[in-house]
């Protein structure tokens, strides 16, 4: 089993280090946000313990990332905070369960069990727009039955409007959602992205699925 651990406090990444790996885990570990989501896109990882407050990226931001480009990693957050609202706001983003610091190593590890058997138990959904298909397990696309070769960021986009096809998504939107950030006034970004998107899964193809909702965003849906 292979964990990504996203801890900014020396003394609690050594600890969970220590136990996880003499409970038989493989740890990676990440000291910022930015770090702990390039890591869990780049590798497959069976849970993901995630500290809410980290620097650079926070905890819910680097979750709301990743179920964005559709990911459905169990993760597990670690907070300091025991106010039900930031409780609650980790669930609603995606996270699966939440531990308040202090805790005991026994309860995460029971908590991490836990939630690796229910991970194992999920079906990974296919994301499927026409003769689109998507894995988000996988990060594998495919259209007409060939492979899409994306980008992360590519694979990202794709996978956000493919899970509400027919409906539009503001350029703000898909770059918090994408990015995990405010991009404010560089909403550019998601044009670059979206044109090259538009080579690879729609240029090839005879009917495109990539539409642009004038003065809006993007849609993905067959016309
Ligand atoms: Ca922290």
């Amino acid at each position: 089993m292979h964990i990504l651990i996203a801890e900014d406090e020396a003394k609690t990444i050594a600890y969970l280090v220590k136990g996880l790996t003499e409970n038989g885990f493989t740890v990676d570990t990440a000291s910022d946000g930015r770090m702990a989501l390039r890591l869990a896109q780049a590798h497959v990882y069976d849970a993901v313990v995630l500290d809410v407050m980290l620097p650079v990226q926070d905890g819910w931001s680097v979750v709301q990332a990743l179920r964005a480009a559709g990911s459905r990693t169990p993760v597990l957050f670690l907070t300091a905070r025991d106010r039900v609202e930031d409780r609650v706001r980790g669930l609603e983003l995606g996270g699966d369960d939440y531990l308040v610091k202090p805790f005991a190593f026994s309860e995460l590890l029971a908590r991490l069990r836990s939630l690796l058997r229910r991970g194992s138990q999920l079906q990974p959904e296919m994301l499927r727009v026409a003769d689109l298909v998507i894995d988000p397990v996988r990060h594998r696309a495919e259209r007409d039955g060939r492979v899409l070769h994306l980008t992360p960021k590519e694979f990202a986009l794709l996978a956000l409007l493919a899970q509400s096809p027919g409906r539009a998504l503001t350029r703000v939107a898909i770059a918090e959602r994408v990015w995990g950030i405010d991009f404010d006034t560089q909403t550019n970004v998601v044009d670059v992205v979206i044109r090259r998107l538009r080579a690879k899964v729609d240029a090839p193809f005879k009917s495109p699925l990539i539409h642009t909702v004038r003065s809006m965003g993007y849609v993905l849906e067959k016309r």
